[in-house]
């Protein structure tokens, strides 16, 4: 009997883990890395034991340290989670061994999906439908070449060790074939030391469809249902929904059964993703076997009513599974959107900081948050950068889809960039209410998706303005704690002053300088907050109103409701059908700052240093551009407060830069 559970993972999975296993009244054990001493699986665990430094090859990587805490602290069983050493076979092996169970599949499993091409072979011998295409032994060049001509292109070329999308590369016609082909063996060699190819027919409008399988160790097996997985960034999955839309009962059923097959063809212990490409004409290929829990398992949770921790804690003692396929069934619909630390805008770069804020939706029967980490945690390089999953579930797709876009509104994040807005503009976008699923969903619509593609909303502009004064109000308010003072109101801003002034943001790529007038009461009537905003032609009026994340603002009388988020100088204003991202354009770094205090040269934001302008030590007069910074891309110059020079630079050209992060040291002449 499992009586105590060690977690060899963090972050999120090990403190979902934790929550059944709490449930079931069985003990938990955490394992944490330098960076993670005051992690949240740490405080969530009821013991915990550290396993070395912060890069998880000196951690959460190192097998036998794993294995002697268990041993250590007398663990019954470990769970690997996802990732790290979760499709290990070598550490499953090691567990059983050493007499710990192993909380996923029998090593023999996990070794015969290592492959995609062994696996391939597997699946064939199993009648489980293929991709057509090559998974031979003979790697000449010109069997591979004749495997493409015949099948037709464009194909895809993968790596048989691959993952994470290495070593994969599409060839659109016989010419590109020989260069392709250079390539991807190059890559496959330099990430798995193996440049074994296979040749697959290239599926143009796939989408990507998954079933969620459990067999126990007395020859049951179920599957539960299907994920549609297809909204992809770097062929990482964002947003994944439970069933798959528009998918029959009778697809759902072959595929199902097609995915059981394939777990028995290699006698599958526990929990098991078959992950297939779907193509418009209904028929599905087999893609690959992960052998562990997945990320986006809650969704599947959500719509059976399992707990897919609890199946998995019970088949690795030997229990039969709980339920047979007639018992079990689907209700209502499920999304999980992935909340990332990174940059949409900036080819989805991670971003790293402090999480200054971290305020979630509320969660209720609707909407869960699975999470990892606490306001004030730490985002490193040294893992991955999900924030949390939200999952959300109501009766219907589109109900739940509505629950989706109000919860993103919800969710608030400062200190570091997030992909909050970008979900939400995917799931407010036309093409997937309409459920337009595809693999190359991100691609195909990114008008509509990344800030810096849409088309600009000029009336969103008065809105855009109110938001920026107000929340500038706020925060003076805040520092000076006297709603009264004259320096609650917005920088260089005063009551009753009505002679224009100018706002620049920064929007859909473009600097809008708006003219900005305040009204006062006088003129308005009102007692709130009050201007007129002119950009060219276009004038409004507008007043609005703060309360906490919520936007009140009336626009030449159409009174509206919006949620914002800010961090730093950088805006989101959540309505209905997108979210509208915008910069407050600070004037040029430096330039204003008199005192010569280091926090001039501060990095904005996090970013990439462009250009060192000027030789170190050489005397420069007040206002010369020492160096060039882009963030968001856009550019910043940090400029000289007064006639001095600089002693040094801190980065060199091409170099990332957090936020914050000191940039220079100048020195003023006497
Ligand atoms: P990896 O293991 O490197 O992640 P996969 O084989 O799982 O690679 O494929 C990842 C993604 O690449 C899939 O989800 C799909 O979007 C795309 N893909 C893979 N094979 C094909 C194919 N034959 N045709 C079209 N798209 C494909």
């Amino acid at each position: 009997m499992i009586k105590k559970i060690l977690i060899a993972n963090r972050g999120e999975i090990a403190c979902r883990v934790i929550k059944t296993a709490r449930r079931m009244g069985i003990a938990t054990v955490a394992v944490y890395s330098d960076a993670d001493a005051n992690a949240l699986h740490v405080h969530k665990a009821d013991e915990s034991i550290h396993i070395g430094a912060a890069p998880s090859k000196e951690s959460y990587l190192m097998a036998d340290r794993i294995i002697d805490a268990a041993k250590k602290l007398n663990v019954d069983a470990i769970h690997p989670g996802y990732g790290f050493l979760s499709e290990n076979a070598a550490f499953a092996e090691k567990c059983k061994q050493n007499d710990i169970i192993f909380i996923g599949p029998p090593t023999s499993a996990i070794e015969a999906m290592g492959s995609k091409s062994a696996a391939k072979h597997i699946m064939e011998k199993a009648g489980v439908p293929l991709v057509p295409g090559y998974h031979g032994n003979d790697q000449s060049e010109s069997v591979l070449k004749k495997s493409a001509d015949d099948m037709g292109y464009p194909v895809l070329l993968k790596a048989a060790a691959g993952g994470g999308g290495k070593g994969m590369r599409l060839v659109n016609s016989e010419s590109e074939f020989k260069d392709a082909l250079g390539a991807a063996k190059r890559e496959a060699s330099a990430s798995f030391g193996d440049d074994t190819m296979l040749v697959e027919k290239y599926l143009t409008q796939p989408r990507h469809v998954e079933i969620q399988v459990f067999c126990d160790e007395h020859g049951n097996g179920v599957y539960l249902f299907e994920r549609d997985c297809s909204v992809q960034r770097r062929h990482q999955k964002v947003i994944e929904e439970a069933p798959a839309p528009g998918l029959s009962d009778d697809i759902r059923q072959q595929m199902g059964e097609a995915a059981l097959k394939a777990a028995q063809a290699i006698n599958y212990v526990g929990a098991g993703t078959v992950e297939f490409l779907y193509d418009k004409d209904g028929s599905f290929y087999f893609m690959e076997m992960n052998t562990r829990l997945q990320v986006e398992h809650p969704v599947t949770e959500y719509i059976t009513g399992e707990d897919l921790v609890e199946w998995q804690i019970n088949v690795a003692q030997g229990h039969t599974l709980p339920k047979n396929q007639t018992e079990l069934t689907m209700h209502g619909h499920a999304f999980e959107a992935r909340i990332y630390a990174e940059d949409p805008d900036n080819d989805f770069l991670p971003s790293t900081g402090r999480l200054k804020l971290l305020q979630p939706p509320q969660e209720d029967k609707h909407v869960r948050v699975d999470t990892g980490v606490l306001e004030g945690d730490e985002v490193s390089v040294y893992y991955d950068p999900m924030i949390a999953k939200l999952v959300v579930w109501d009766e219907d797709r589109d109900k739940a889809l509505q629950r989706l876009l109000k919860a993103l509104r919800e969710y608030y994040i400062d200190g570091v960039a997030t992909n909050i807005e970008f979900l939400y503009n995917v799931a407010a976008s036309q093409p997937f209410r309409k459920q337009e699923l595809v693999t190359t969903f991100i691609e195909k619509n990114k008008h509509l998706l990344f800030a810096k593609e849409v088309a600009p909303d000029i009336e969103k502009l008065p809105v855009m303005a109110a938001l920026m004064l107000l929340s500038e109000q706020q925060r003076s308010r805040k520092s000076t704690g006297d709603p009264t003072s004259p320096w609650s109101l917005p920088t260089s801003w005063r009551a009753n002053e009505l002679h224009e002034q100018t706002l620049t943001l920064h929007y859909a790529g473009k600097e809008f300088a708006l003219k900005v007038s305040v009204l006062n009461d006088r003129q308005t009537g009102l007692t709130t907050n009050a201007w007129k905003v002119s950009y060219e032609t276009s004038r409004w009026v507008v007043t609005g109103e703060l309360v906490e994340h919520g936007l009140t603002v009336n626009l030449d009388g159409h009174r509206q409701r919006f949620t914002w988020s800010q961090q730093d100088n950088q805006f989101v204003l959540f309505a209905a059908d997108e979210a509208y991202h915008f910069t407050h354009q600070l004037p040029d770094l430096g330039v204003e700052d008199d005192n010569n205090s280091a926090q001039g040269f501060n990095a904005p934001m996090n970013g990439t240093v462009v250009e060192l302008l000027v030789t170190p030590n050489e005397t420069v007069e007040k206002g010369t551009t020492l160096m060039v910074m882009e963030a968001m891309k856009m550019e910043h110059s940090i400029k000289a407060p007064a006639t001095g020079k600089v002693t040094s630079f801190f980065y060199r050209a091409g170099e990332l830069v957090d936020g914050g992060a000191p940039l220079l040291e100048f020195e003023e002449d006497e």
